[in-house]
């Protein structure tokens, strides 16, 4: 029988990486994005492949007849919230978590129900390709449902390009409606509403909406939603989660950091309570499916008694899933530390950016080289897992800082770490400062005082090709979380880590010889080594 959707959620579309590729790589080979690319896929019977798509591949080869790696299965925490939104504003909802996965379950429902308005979220789209193939095959499908476009790919775009440009993005994807906010949910459920009523959308703040002379733009008014008082009900979900999750307990970021965006666009820095955590989380946990849970807060360790809090809650409560976050090592200690591990942590993802303590001051990192030694080390005591991130090139480096992020990688070494070109907002704080260290251009092209991007994209690889005591860890389509869903599909740690050893010599090999079409064949050899050794 035929449902009433108001709102179709639409998740993630994993564009497939060798059209991708291909899309950057028309900028030129030389080009800094392309560069920056280059460091995350390896060649094979002469196609772009990720890490991902590697294991994959010779997971297959070693007999086996699915992929071990599936990013489709981590159900989506935006999902989970709109949903759970939506619903609690009396409308009714349905989704498809992963767009590439669910095709055909997304074209029955499409096909079969009566959906109103359709909503797509963009949260990791760097172009809009994966918002246009959504769009189309909604289409074919189904051309009355109103299609609205929120997330980050809106609000960043509203943000950086000028009106024409704008205008031209939204013309090109053709969307009904798009929502301009760093939240967004307030204006979807009233954009719900109006269609369903049939009531004018110029009252609707944060909106563009499409008329037959364009998008008309409504004003602009920060939507400030509560996430305690939003926390999901996993009770709606329970029947389609599986292993992985990810949950949030907090809303942007109480940091400043001169090279990063994200407390500007996310808004007001709140936290939700211990207590309402628990109440969410033993609902997850009751579904009975899930064996680990991604924290996507972007600092889930501060402040630092509400997480001890939240640590002796999950030891009390003995969950059956593990987890992994972002941690600020800075703020490490032993009973943290401690705490921690007990209560199931698998692995962190640092955010340290640079070896060079001035460095970390012109960035106000707010920590010192020495802080996050030690916490590093406490963390390799108890064996959870390292991922670091660095970026180079941020105004004030040099040779000689770059040095010092190499040095610092092969003395703290993280399981794995990558480092990348610093990209240049306009909106981050140190735009503020661009006249005291000279800094000319924006994004990927970008001089100052003491580097060019060509320079720094240059370094970028000469830190790749020299660091000896951490394995490079990629970014797209495979990041720091896919370590956890491989080690539940019974693949050990130091199994990863010979694979991704491989994978960065296959990149390596790239590097040396641009024109090869395949990773050399003893690497083949040890990739399907780690496969016979699991069985
Ligand atoms: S880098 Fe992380 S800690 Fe710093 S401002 Fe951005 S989100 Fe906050």
């Amino acid at each position: 029988m035929a449902q009433s959707i108001d709102c179709l959620i639409i998740g993630h579309n994993q564009m497939k990486f060798c059209d991708y590729e291909g899309m950057v790589g028309s900028m030129g080979k030389e080009s800094e994005p392309y560069q920056d690319l280059n460091l995350n896929f390896v060649r094979y019977n002469s196609e772009a492949i990720t890490a991902a798509e590697t294991f994959n591949t010779f997971y297959k080869r070693a007999g086996n007849n699915k992929d071990i790696i599936n990013l489709g299965e981590l159900f989506s925490a935006t999902i989970a919230y709109l949903g759970t939104y939506i619903k609690r504003r009396g409308f009714t909802f349905d989704y498809v978590n992963s767009f590439q996965d669910e095709k055909e379950e997304l074209a029955k429902k499409l096909r079969e129900n009566n959906v109103l308005t359709i909503a797509i979220t963009t949260t990791l789209y760097v172009s809009s390709y994966p918002i246009s193939e959504i769009i189309s095959f909604v289409r074919q499908y189904n051309t009355t449902a109103k299609i609205i476009v929120g997330g980050p790919f809106v609000s960043t775009n509203a943000r950086t390009q000028n009106e024409v440009t704008m205008e031209y993005i939204l013309c090109s994807l053709d969307a009904d409606f798009y929502i301009n906010s760093s939240q967004g949910e307030f204006a979807l459920v009233q954009i719900i509403n109006a269609v369903k009523n049939g009531l004018q959308f110029n009252q609707i703040s944060n909106i563009y909406f499409k008329q037959k002379s364009g998008y008309i733009r409504n004003n602009i008014e920060i939507e400030n939603n509560i996430l305690a008082e939003n926390m999901v009900d996993w009770s709606l979900f329970g029947d389609r989660v599986g292993r992985f999750a990810t949950i949030r307990t907090a809303i942007s970021c109480p940091f400043s950091c001169s090279f990063c965006g994200f407390p500007q666009h996310a808004g007001k820095y709140q936290t939700v309570d211990v207590e309402t955590i628990e109440k969410e989380w033993r609902a997850l946990d009751s579904i009975g499916t899930v064996k680990s849970i991604y924290i996507i807060d972007d600092t889930f360790n501060v402040p630092r008694d509400r997480f001890k809090d939240i640590l002796k809650m999950m030891i009390k409560n003995r969950f059956s899933f593990k987890w992994h976050s972002y941690f600020r090592c800075q703020f490490a200690d032993e009973e943290i530390i401690s705490l921690m591990k007990e209560s199931g942590c698998e692995g962190v993802f640092l955010g340290i950016e640079s070896g060079s303590q001035e460095i970390l001051n012109n960035m106000s990192k707010a920590s010192t080289i020495e802080k996050y030694r030690e916490g590093m080390k406490l963390l390799r005591e108890y064996g959870i897992i390292i991922n670091a991130s660095f970026i180079i090139g941020f105004p004030g480096e040099t040779y000689k800082t770059v040095q010092e992020t190499v040095r610092f990688i092969e003395d703290t070494r993280p399981d794995f770490y990558r480092a990348q070109l610093w990209y240049c907002e306009p909106i981050t704080p140190i735009w503020k400062e661009k006249e005291k260290y000279g800094i000319k251009g924006s994004q990927f092209k970008w001089s100052h005082k003491t580097m060019d991007s060509k320079t720094g994209s240059k370094l970028v690889n000469e830190v790749f090709l020299s660091v000896k005591n951490s394995i490079w860890m990629p970014q797209y389509n495979f990041d720091s979380a896919s370590i956890f869903p491989l080690m539940q599909n019974g693949i050990n740690i130091n199994q990863i880590k010979e694979f991704m050893s491989c994978f960065q010599e296959g990149i390596a090999e790239k590097l040396k010889s641009p024109n090869q079409k395949n990773i050399s064949l003893e690497l083949e050899k040890r990739m399907e080594a780690v496969f016979k050794a699991a069985k």
